[in-house]
């Protein structure tokens, strides 16, 4: 079926499933046809749920990790080391580093990496509010721990060479870390072993 023969409010949603990552047009129209099934009350819990955490959840102001507030639960913390800084690539890889429970630093989150073919370059990343914050707190080492891949490689060599002049200590993580895995499916004890044996670069 041709998605123009569909009732406009349901190509509506399907032009809209098809812009979430990994959903294609077979996928949307999947997805639309089973929200079709349901209850009326069960597809307004799923709107109602992306509304809310739209409202309610924002960026960390300093480290871009998401927020109910001004600042995420981990930059509020003053028993976190606020002198230790962790960038990474997403979110959702700071549950890979919290689950080592050896971790007591603080976290900054580029929302991407650097991509020459993707067209991503270094102002389609959360960097600025990271230069701001080496300004307003003393942080004392950055750990790049960007994935290493082609992408977050090139994003660690570049931050370093922005970070290093700042004469702050820069380290990348990588021991035991397969080349070109991503940071998001680490098992804690080798995300463990990496950042205690990164190396200054
Ligand atoms: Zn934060």
């Amino acid at each position: 079926m041709a998605l123009d023969d569909l009732a406009a409010p349901m190509s509506r949603l399907v032009d809209e499933l098809k812009r979430l990552p990994g959903v294609g047009s077979k996928s949307a129209q999947r997805i639309a046809f089973h929200l079709l099934g349901t209850s009326r009350e069960e597809a307004e819990r799923l709107a109602g749920a992306i509304s809310e955490m739209r409202a309610l959840i924002r960026l960390c102001a300093r480290c871009n990790n998401i927020a109910e507030g001004e600042l995420c639960p981990i930059c509020s913390d003053p028993n976190r080391d606020h002198g230790l800084v962790c960038v990474l690539e997403q979110p959702t890889n700071i549950m890979v580093v919290e689950r080592t429970r050896s971790y007591n630093g603080t976290y900054h989150v580029l929302h991407g990496a650097l991509s020459p073919l993707r067209n991503i370059g270094p102002e389609d990343l959360k960097i600025k509010n990271l230069l701001e914050r080496m300004r307003e707190i003393d942080v004392r080492e950055v750990i790049l721990g960007t994935s290493p891949t082609t992408e977050g490689q090139a994003t660690s060599a570049y931050l370093s060479r922005l970070l290093k002049p700042l004469g702050v200590k820069v380290s990348r993580i990588g021991l035991g870390i397969p080349v070109g895995s991503e940071i998001e499916f680490i098992d804690e004890a080798t995300m463990l072993e990496s950042i205690e044996g990164r190396r200054e670069v």
